[in-house]
């Protein structure tokens, strides 16, 4: 089966996706953090705010970013890709049909490029 996709970094995404990664993981800690400070200081009130909190940012992290690995849309045309995670590179693909560009986004395990 021959392959007629080129291999593209979709760069804007990673920097997109990580920004918001680590917004949403240091607001879970932050957060987290005020939880049980508030916790030992007896302000039980504002110990639950800031659980309400925490756990607002875990949904976004879980939820919010697994929807954009989902909904890539191509640089080129614009089109929604089909994203998928690829495990050889360890990173998330996302093909697009229109240009026959299969963009790697750059979001995964961190992968060594020199695995050969
Ligand atoms: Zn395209």
């Amino acid at each position: 089966m021959e392959d007629k996709y080129t291999t593209r970094e979709h760069t804007a995404f990673a920097h997109k996706f990580t920004r918001h990664a680590i917004a949403s993981i240091l607001g879970a800690i932050f957060s987290m953090g005020l939880c049980i400070a508030a916790g030992v200081n007896d302000l039980n009130v504002w110990s639950a705010f800031f659980a309400v909190i925490m756990v607002g940012c875990a949904i976004y992290a879980l939820g919010y970013l697994r929807y954009r690995l989902m909904h890539v849309h191509c640089p080129e045309c614009n089109t929604l890709c089909e994203t998928y995670n690829d495990k050889t590179i360890r990173q998330w693909i996302a093909n697009c049909h229109r240009c026959n560009i299969r963009w790697k986004l750059g979001v995964g395990s961190k992968s060594t490029s020199n695995i050969n």
